[in-house]
């Protein structure tokens, strides 16, 4: 029999686990609320040895959160506006109840990224690059086949782009107020017309703005690290229309000096189960 690996997505609002083998395939998978650290840390472990003996525990998870294994504080949660996280650390809590189990851990993003690079939207790619607008902007890199970590993770939801020249809207990030999730995440959206992203129409103003600012900060990313694939997904990313309008709106920005980089924006193949299929190549080390 093959080997089975434990993986789990780790979200602001909900929680993955499951059980799959080394190709990334889901054996099994079980979805709950994210609670507290140890309410949900909890139903995870339950779940995982209910159903199997496993030596591997792939994690993507919110962030931020530290990644680097050299660190006493690895696998620590840093400044989060989810104050129960905060310093919590996520790979002690599996260490201390899993002992010989190795836990491999990267953010939400990167896993996501990891999973389209096997199998969706980048396949075959070694330079790729994935953001998700929803709640938060969040950023996955793979440049010559390794995701980028640095000192951290990517924080491309905190990059600062230049404001639409109809916009005077301050913006909701706790930081910075008008960085790039301050001004085109979900909530940024809602405050600033009144009803939530799902909710304004395909020919709302909104739109033209929100195109606007995704496009700064993909064509950032596209300057920075030259993808072969700008990968935009998250809910927003759904509104009817919006990749046609990013993709054209990345041409004008580049204004013919990156190469055909409006036709490198893809959505992402593998919808809801990229996290969770990402988990689970982290911890068969794919
Ligand atoms: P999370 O970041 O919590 O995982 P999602 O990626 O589902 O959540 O993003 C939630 C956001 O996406 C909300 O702001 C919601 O209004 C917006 N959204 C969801 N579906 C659509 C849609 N079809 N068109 C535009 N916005 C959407
Ligand atoms: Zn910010």
């Amino acid at each position: 029999m093959s080997e089975v690996f434990a993986a789990m997505e780790l979200g602001g609002t909900k929680t993955v686990v499951a059980l799959g083998d080394a190709s990334g395939a889901v054996l099994e998978e079980h979805r709950f609320p994210t609670t507290t650290p140890e309410e949900t840390l909890g139903v995870a472990l339950e779940w995982w040895r209910e159903r199997a003996a496993f030596q591997k525990v792939g994690i993507a998870s919110f962030g931020p959160i530290r990644l680097d294994r050299t660190r006493e504080d690895f696998g620590t949660f840093l400044t989060t506006p989810k104050l129960a996280w905060q310093q919590f650390s996520l790979v002690r809590f599996f260490q201390d109840r899993l002992p010989g189990v190795s836990i491999v851990l990267d953010t939400d993003v990167q896993a996501a990224l990891l999973a389209e690079m096997d199998r969706g939207a980048a396949r075959g790619m070694s330079d790729a690059f994935y953001v998700t607008v929803g709640t938060g902007i969040g950023a996955g890199v793979c440049c010559g086949g390794n995701l980028v970590h640095g000192t951290l993770h990517p924080e491309m939801g905190h990059l600062l782009v230049r404001r639409h020249p109809h916009d005077d809207f301050a913006g909701v990030c706790p930081y910075h107020g008008d960085c790039w999730e301050g001004l085109a995440s979900g909530p940024a959206i809602e405050k600033r017309w009144g009803k939530p992203a799902h909710l304004l129409a395909a020919d709302h103003a909104a739109w033209d703005m929100q195109a606007w600012y995704l496009a700064q900060g993909l064509y950032a990313a596209c300057t920075m690290v030259s993808p072969q694939c700008l990968i935009l997904g998250g809910g927003v990313s759904q509104a009817a229309g919006l990749h046609a309008k990013v993709s054209a709106l990345l041409d004008a920005c580049s204004a013919g000096y990156v190469e055909e980089i409006g036709a490198r924006l893809v959505a992402p193949a593998l919808g809801q189960q990229a996290g969770i299929i990402g988990a689970l190549l982290l911890a068969a080390n794919r």
